[in-house]
């Protein structure tokens, strides 16, 4: 039976040379102080894994109780007649699984004994009974009733086994685990454990990594074994790693003697022994590995922290762990004290390492990536919340009405507390330094919230506008394919979500007199990508509405409309732009940007505009006098970096142009998108996220684009309030109509009025104000 999963290069021999500290060779570590090599320990995390410190929320399913093997260690292992059934029934199984996706866990942890069918005949007739060949094919069945059942992703700690049990567990589980324990072969408490051979454990090790599983493995510390085995033990699993990339984490786990064991009045594992090994396993293992020690097994959480771990390994808000039953887990805001009270942030992560699950084809059976994806954030840790785009869950209270001072205020003392610093002296941040101030986590995201509103006081003051406009989506009928779209309609389809339309002009024409005769400044036309169109349809269309009210705003067509409307013309798009803006074109709207990355846009929109041809039609109606915005469609299937290039390309441009008004966050609604309900992206960013693309928008505008909008429609009145503390200006439009979020899904609601915005906005001490489309104070439409 392995112990407990709560939860991945050796350096070369020699000394090695890291940012601060010389480190000493695995070979130098026995004659090394335990303060030395703690302290090493810490520089190697803060330069591999920064402030964050994870864990995984879980559920534990003792699978089975019996085992074959008889440690001196174990009292999870139970003879038969201690039990009331040899294994957990599947509706057990499901209702433990089920009580942890209640809870907000992503994992189920799977542990039982090794091979009990091998040992006792109860197990073998109760396999048989119920149609199992074995135990690990009653696992594999449990791991996918509870994957399909509730979306929790399996791990699987079923002990040494061999190609053909780890492949079948592959295809059910995120992860594998089993612990190495010990390489010293005549430890007494493994004299009855046949799967305890260092042969079999390292055996497994190397399966695992042949067969690409992410995989979990550690130490025992305090068995009878030495140090210097630990060390042999720790070098051996590196270099499995450095044949296979495959561990994700070793667990540092100290021995506690229990009652009724073999092993009952053995000395517990000192806890200098225990920092000792951690941070001997955090120089030993290459960078990439995580360390871990349980947090349940030792009093005090600092000194593990100071010696270097950046994991957890598994909490559980619903069931004990079965392995150490009489040491519960820390609550999780003890966890989360402690951890910030060193200065380094708490995060959720999933049963499978960011390094794997961002790398899916490599590391996760085709069944198992949904999964994995549909758990993700967009760095690949573990949602944490409930909280998506669009959707009726309240989001968490990430920023407050209280200001954050003294060292808090800088966001602890990681690269985010850098790279604030300067944000504080008044540089300007470049790429990776967005890429950074978006992986705030824990304080530091309050921390970038309140830079990015220090930036706004000083850039707008303490005025929130927002404009009284109409959408008019003229039609729903496009030729292009975008992945994300839930509102465009082949021209023939006719499907659930309503047909394919084309507004008249005449359509057109009243929704703005309707739309004036409200109160309304602005007409904002979007549409499809019509086949029947030709670029005349859009100067009809900006005639039609000029010649139905002379002062509406007319904000129009994407870059791609655009783009479209000149090439089907065959004419220079600035020759175009001008031509619409002489019929009545005021502004453009940034939509159609997405991601201005590339690669990314492969994903989303291939057939699409590309980020070359987005910043052209922006720079060309910028020529021509006509403004326009900045949108992003962030949280599909990108990470931060395609975030930080479209900030940075589209700041590259207003420096050229000065014509971008405001940057607008615009958080992927999911529910209804193709591209997730073919199982093929994330479910928005979570709310961590879009309050940060608010704030750092914020932060890398400075000085370029003054306004930063809100949408209320994917955010909802608490998400909007958070925004509008985290460098947003701007709440956009009433937007009577707005039909493309809701065709994604989106509920909250076609229309806002003054008085929903006022009770938004006054609560903060802040000033509403009613604005034009260019930001002028509208006292009549323009
Ligand atoms: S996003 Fe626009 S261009 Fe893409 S399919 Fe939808 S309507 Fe067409």
């Amino acid at each position: 039976m392995p112990p407990p999963v709560p939860g991945p290069g050796r350096p070369a021999a020699g000394r090695v040379v890291t940012a601060k500290v010389t480190v000493v060779a695995p070979d130098d570590l026995l004659e090394a102080t335990t303060a030395d090599v703690r302290a090493e320990a810490r520089a190697l995390r803060a330069k591999a894994h920064g402030t964050t410190v994870t864990y995984s929320p879980k559920v534990f399913i003792p699978l089975t109780m019996l085992c074959r093997d008889r440690c001196g260690y174990c009292t999870f292992a139970k003879p038969p007649a201690r039990l009331h059934a040899p294994y957990l029934t599947p509706d057990e199984v499901l209702a433990v699984a089920r009580a942890g996706m209640a809870a907000g866990c992503h994992e189920a942890l799977f542990t039982l004994g090794e091979a009990p069918e091998e040992r006792y005949p109860v197990a073998r007739r109760w396999l048989t009974d119920h149609g199992h060949a074995s135990t690990v094919d009653y696992l594999a069945a449990m791991c996918a009733l509870v994957r399909d059942e509730t979306g929790l992703l399996p791990h699987a700690n079923a002990g040494a086994l061999g190609h053909d049990d780890l492949t079948r567990l592959r295809s059910v589980s995120a992860s594998q685990g089993m612990m190495l324990e010990s390489l010293d072969p005549d430890l007494a408490c493994h004299r009855g454990a046949p799967d305890k051979t260092p042969a079999r454990r390292l055996a497994t090790l190397e399966a695992a990594g042949e067969l690409a599983i992410p995989f979990t493995t550690g130490v025992l510390v305090g068995i009878g074994e030495s140090r210097a085995e630990r060390v042999r033990a720790l070098s051996a699993i590196a270099d499995a790693h450095r044949r296979h990339g495959h561990i994700q984490e070793v667990i540092v786990q100290n021995f506690l003697p229990k009652p009724g064991t073999a092993m009952h009045d053995h000395p517990p594992c000192p806890p200098e022994e225990l920092w000792w090994t951690i941070a001997v396993a955090r120089v030993v293992l290459p960078s990439d590995i995580h360390v871990q020690a349980p947090p349940n097994l030792s009093d005090d959480l600092r000194p593990l922290l100071d010696s270097g771990l950046d994991d957890w390994g598994g909490v559980s808000p619903v069931t004990v762990d079965h392995v150490n039953p009489e040491r519960a887990w820390p609550a999780l805001d003890v966890l989360r004290a402690a951890t910030e009270a060193a200065g380094l942030s708490l995060a959720a992560r999933l049963t499978v390492y960011p390094e794997f699950a961002l790398d899916p084809v490599r590391w996760l059976d085709p069944a198992m990536r949904f999964a994995v994806l549909d758990r993700s954030d967009a760095e690949g840790l573990g949602r944490e919340d409930p909280w998506c785009s669009g959707g009726t869950d309240a989001p968490p209270t990430l920023v407050g009405a209280t200001v954050m001072a003294g060292p808090q205020r800088a966001g602890g003392g990681g690269a985010v507390a850098e790279v604030l610093a300067g944000v504080d002296l008044g540089h300007e941040v470049g790429e990776d330094e967005i890429v950074t101030l978006f992986s705030a986590r824990g304080p530091e995201v309050r921390a970038v919230a309140e830079a990015a509103d220090r930036v706004r006081r000083a850039e707008v003051g303490d005025v929130v506008t927002w404009v009284a406009n109409r959408n008019i989506n003229y039609t729903n009928v496009c030729t292009f394919k975008c992945r994300f779209c839930a509102f465009s309609k082949g021209p023939l389809s006719l499907n659930l979500r309503g047909a394919p339309y084309l507004l008249e002009l005449g359509d057109i024409t009243e929704r703005v007199a309707e739309a004036e005769a409200l109160g309304a400044t602005e007409v904002c036309l979007q549409g499809g990508i019509h086949p029947s169109f030709d670029g005349d349809y859009y100067l009809e269309v900006i005639r039609a509405v000029r010649a139905a009210s002379e002062r509406i705003h007319i904000h129009a067509f994407t870059a791609l409309e655009v783009t479209e409307g000149a090439r089907r013309l065959g004419e220079p798009l600035v020759d175009y732009l001008t031509r619409l803006k002489e019929a009545g074109l005021a502004t453009l709207p940034g939509t159609a940007a997405e991601i201005l990355d590339d690669e990314v846009r492969a994903v989303l929109c291939p057939d699409k505009i590309n980020t070359e041809e987005w910043l052209e039609a922006h720079r060309a109606a910028h020529s021509v006098g006509l403004r326009s915005n900045v949108t992003i469609m962030f949280g599909a299937v990108e990470q931060p970096r395609s975030w930080a290039r479209h900030l940075v390309r589209t700041r590259d441009l207003q420096r050229e142009t000065g014509g971008f008004t405001e940057f607008v966050p615009l958080p992927f609604v999911h529910m209804a998108a193709p591209i997730y309900l073919q199982r093929k992206a994330r479910r928005g960013p979570t709310f961590r996220e879009t309050l940060l693309m608010h704030a750092v928008g914020r932060i890398a505008y400075r000085g370029w684009i003054p306004n930063i909008q809100v949408s209320w429609v994917k955010m909802g009145a608490a998400g909007v309030i958070q925004a509008l503390r985290s460098g947003a200006n701007d709440l956009g439009g009433t937007l009577m109509d707005e039909n493309i979020s809701r065709a994604a899904g989106a509920s909250h609601g076609q229309r806002m009025d003054e008085g929903g915005f006022r009770a938004l906005v006054e609560p903060l001490g802040r000033t509403l104000e009613q604005r034009t489309t260019l930001y002028g104070r509208a006292t009549a439409p323009i």
